[in-house]
């Protein structure tokens, strides 16, 4: 039996370049590079093993003007809508769009409302999305002292602000995120700001740390968010490679059934009746699969006492002996195969099943 289906909160569509965002769309995974834009050659290196990996669209940093020049080589090189990150500065902003980016993210707070206009009457004119970024670390004052510091309400107020500046002047294009790295307040500011808008919402928490730490807030963040079925666009931050953003964000999204994408590997904790070593089967399997964008429910288990039954759900698997293995298929033993034949025969089977064959 499948999970249950969670219910997704319509929103108003836009398209970074050919990815449509929010509407029936799937929910979108995105990441950032953390190379230095300037380095044309790495960067792109990134993104394509970004690409290689599901990323969806890659955002990268515009710190400066040779940042801004880079854009046009990284755009012809790459496969996936570009944004350019954008703080303070609106003729990096234009710069950007000029060189071809599909998309642009600017924090309102941290840049005058005139500078703004200017790359909203920019980006009208070139048709290219911009991303309102509100920031619980650049929030304007008075916010900050009405609400006290920068609490949910405060994003959202903020938010509505930036919403009557960019419709002031005919500009629809838009999606949102409200971060915060505090868990909570980022759950809260988007289950308010969904309440109140239907423009698309990008979700993710910010500075969420290394790799376990990010997971489990990230988790935790978009996962509640997801669940209550908001949230068109995500992106796992991630101190760290990157590509582990986009494995994570997949996760999540399999783990709620939102998206069926890649790999859903399950395995057992492992006790005193496991004669196998799955430590190593789990991680071989993970690493050789990686990359894959079909889906299919992969078990392996340590024994066969419980392991095809708890299973049964599972498209294929491996459930332990002494030293060697059952593998089944649908709940069904399909043969016995020796341990180090483990990695291999699954992955064959994995490929043929994918094939149809
Ligand atoms: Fe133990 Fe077997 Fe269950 Fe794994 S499947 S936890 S080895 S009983």
């Amino acid at each position: 039996m499948e999970s249950e289906t969670i219910r997704r909160k319509k929103t108003r569509p836009i398209y970074v370049g050919s990815v449509k965002i929010g509407g029936d769309a799937p929910v979108v995974v995105q990441s950032m590079t953390c190379t230095d834009t300037r380095d044309i050659k790495s960067t792109v290196e990134q993104i394509k093993r970004l690409e290689d990996a599901g990323c969806e669209i890659i955002r990268v940093a515009v710190p400066d003007m040779d940042a801004a020049a880079a854009l046009v080589d990284i755009k012809k090189s790459i496969g996936i809508p570009l944004i350019a990150d954008i703080h303070f500065n609106h003729i990096l902003a234009i710069e950007a769009i000029k060189n071809g980016v599909d998309g642009i993210r600017i924090n309102p707070g941290n840049t005058s409302k005139d500078k703004t206009k200017k790359i909203i009457s920019f980006a009208k004119e070139k048709d290219v999305a911009i991303r309102i970024g509100i920031n619980a670390g650049s929030l304007e004052k008075d916010l900050l002292s009405r609400y006290g510091g920068p609490t949910s309400a405060a994003l959202v107020e903020s938010a509505l602000r930036s919403i009557e500046l960019f419709e002031d002047m005919g500009f629809y294009s838009i999606k949102l995120s409200l971060k915060s790295s505090n868990v909570a307040t980022m759950i809260e500011a988007h289950r308010a700001i969904s309440e109140k808008t239907d423009y698309p919402l990008h979700i993710g928490v910010t500075e969420a740390g290394s790799l376990v730490n990010s997971a489990i807030k990230s988790s935790i963040g978009i996962g509640i968010l997801l669940y209550d079925g908001i949230g068109d666009t995500i992106r796992v931050s991630i101190t760290g490679d990157p590509v582990s953003e986009v494995g994570v964000a997949y996760g999540i999204l399999r783990a709620l059934n939102v998206r069926k994408v890649g790999p859903d590997i399950i395995s057992c904790p492992t006790c005193g009746r496991c004669e196998i070593d799955l430590f190593k089967l789990s991680e071989e399997v993970e690493r050789r699969l990686a990359g894959m964008k079909e889906y299919l429910k992969i078990a392996l288990m340590g024994c066969v006492v419980n392991g095809p039954g708890e299973a049964a759900e599972a498209d294929i698997g491996i459930a332990g002996g002494r030293h060697t293995g059952l593998l089944f298929k649908k709940g069904e033993v399909v043969r016995k195969i020796k341990e180090e034949e483990f990695v291999d025969v699954l992955v064959d089977e994995v490929k043929n099943m994918i094939r149809g064959t």
